[in-house]
């Protein structure tokens, strides 16, 4: 059967190039968090589907129907750019589609969009325009030596609920543009961008098996994902506590394993950062953006302010004032500029966090509870204001701990050195930024910080031609950029002896 099956509203598993319903017939309702009400079902799958799908995915990269791996990189470019068109023609509907699924603004959806569709472009045209393998001068005319690369094989990608397209095409476009057939594991509360994008897949002519989607829980799925002895490569994106047991699934059939985990982001702005009101405007705005896009729910979110002492007052003042202007509603809502929480559980885990700081004595300068419904915010959303956090201190869980909610806690700082250890003060290391007018400090400091990423005066941009990943407990392995792509690949060394003779090792 081929993508042109009309696929039954539950049938969100393909395997094989077939739409299917789980194996048991057990679906789940999928809820738009502004309201709690379902809009969409899908397939509830569990071990059997997970099975059937690394069965197909093994098919087609192995078997007989086994030409994804062997089909020309260019003509493997050209795919990806179709696919890339696909997502630029469907913006609109797919922007929405994640904005109800996730809760985001559908501006931001469209964002991610266009972001997806960039990945796409990126990997299309860096494996188009690579040479095939690099010569080794083994020291001998007779010798040919080349290293080449080939695909892993089988890949079981399984991705968070935040930006669950995004993450998804981060692994998706690499894994294909280096000849890897894959099985998807969207979250099982944010699918349905994900099974759309296998649909444009299929549109713009992947073989049937290459793409496989299987949704259902972490416990069932993902695991048997992670555990599977016929998928070569696990790469996973989501918290610590689910990637660690990845990690452990995955070592006893000894795959590649890539980790992007969880962050908790300081966000380092000095005094000279703000020495005209101009300057002060932008930091603080920044700041702003840096925690509270999408509700905080980023994993790079600049979630730990950490500011110098002698601004702290007048930053933390308009901060307040300006996170308490934030609009909230629902994301499909005119002038909305942040939308709820994906889930009540996330909600009563900020909830739970918020409360232990202000036990602990942080100061609630700003939100720090759930706010009044009205015509854009339904009662039974999962809302919760900006919340901002002064007088904060490395012993507070708020301050260790990834939130991953609206919730910026405010530190301060004499020295440079003082600035610098504190943001390195935690067992993640994703993403940070340093805020100065002095171009030398910017660089001393942005060397010393232990993060994936840094940026200087800016919070948030990445690129994909960019490597994105973390240090310590923020991951294992990079997405984006040529190590994005190597991340899909073996080296395969072949030595070629043009001129075999006796080694004589052995007399007899
Ligand atoms: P999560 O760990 O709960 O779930 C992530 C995915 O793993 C989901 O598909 C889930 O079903 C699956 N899963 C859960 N348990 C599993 C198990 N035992 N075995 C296999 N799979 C399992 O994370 P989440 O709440 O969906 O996402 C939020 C987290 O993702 C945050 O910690 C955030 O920082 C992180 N994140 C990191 C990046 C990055 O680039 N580093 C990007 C986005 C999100």
């Amino acid at each position: 059967m081929t993508g042109q099956q009309a696929r039954q509203a539950h049938q969100t598993i393909h395997a094989g190039g077939e739409w299917r319903e789980a194996v048991t017939g057990a679906t789940r309702e999928i809820l738009d968090p502004a309201d709690a009400l379902p809009f969409a079902v899908v397939a509830e799958g569990d071990e059997k589907d997970t099975d059937l799908a690394v069965a197909a995915a093994h098919r087609a990269f192995d078997g007989g129907q086994g030409q994804w791996p062997r089909t020309p990189v260019a003509e493997r470019a050209a795919l990806l750019r179709r696919v890339a068109d696909l997502l630029t023609r469907d913006r609109e509907k797919l922007g929405l589609l994640e904005s109800r699924d996730a809760g985001k603004t559908v501006e931001e959806g469209r964002v991610d969009i266009d972001c997806v569709a960039d990945a796409f472009r990126y990997f299309a045209d860096l494996v188009a325009a690579e040479a095939p393998g690099r010569v080794v001068d083994a020291g001998s005319p007779d010798i040919h030596s080349v290293v080449v690369h080939e695909p892993v094989g089988v890949c079981a990608l399984i991705t968070p609920w935040n930006y669950p397209l995004l993450q998804a095409s981060w692994k998706i476009a690499p894994a294909l543009a280096a000849g890897n057939t894959f099985v998807v594991k969207p979250s099982e509360i944010t699918p349905l961008t994900t099974i759309a994008l296998i649909e444009l897949l299929v549109e713009a002519g992947l073989p049937s098996g290459v793409a496989n989607i299987v949704t259902g829980p972490g416990h069932s799925v993902g695991a048997r994902l992670a555990e599977h002895p016929d998928v070569d490569l696990v790469s996973f994106t989501g918290g610590l506590v689910s990637g660690t047991k990845v990690a452990q699934a995955a070592a006893p059939s000894v795959k590649k394993v890539a980790l992007e985990l969880g962050g908790k982001n300081p966000n380092v702005v000095f005094a000279d950062a703000c020495a005209t009101d101009e300057a002060f405007d932008t930091a603080v705005d920044q700041a702003l953006n840096a925690a509270f896009i999408h509700s905080g729910q980023v994993c790079s979110a600049g979630a730990r302010l950490i500011v110098e002492e002698s601004i702290r007052d007048r930053f933390v003042a308009e901060l307040a004032r300006r996170a308490s202007r934030i609009r909230l509603g629902r994301g499909t809502a005119d002038g909305v500029e942040c939308g709820p929480l994906v889930s009540e559980q996330q909600r009563a885990k900020v909830e739970a966090y918020v409360d232990s700081a202000l036990k602990d004595g942080a100061v609630l300068r700003s939100g720090g509870k759930r706010p009044e419904p009205s015509p854009e915010r339904p009662q039974n959303g999962y809302f919760y204001e900006p919340t901002l956090l002064d007088h904060c201190h490395r012993e507070m869980a708020v301050v260790r701990e990834e939130v991953f909610g609206p919730v910026l806690t405010v530190e301060t700082f004499r020295t440079e050195d003082e600035a610098i250890a504190l943001a390195n003060d935690t067992e993640y290391g994703l993403a940070g930024a340093v805020w100065t007018a002095d171009a030398g400090r910017a660089r001393r400091v942005a060397g010393r910080l232990r993060h994936g990423t840094v940026w200087i005066n800016d919070f948030h941009p990445y690129l994909p031609q960019a490597e994105w990943g973390g240090f310590g407990k923020s991951g294992v392995g990079r997405e984006l950029g040529p190590a994005g792509l190597a991340e899909y690949r073996e080296s395969k060394h072949v030595y070629q002896n043009l001129a075999p003779k006796p080694v004589r090792w052995f007399a007899g």
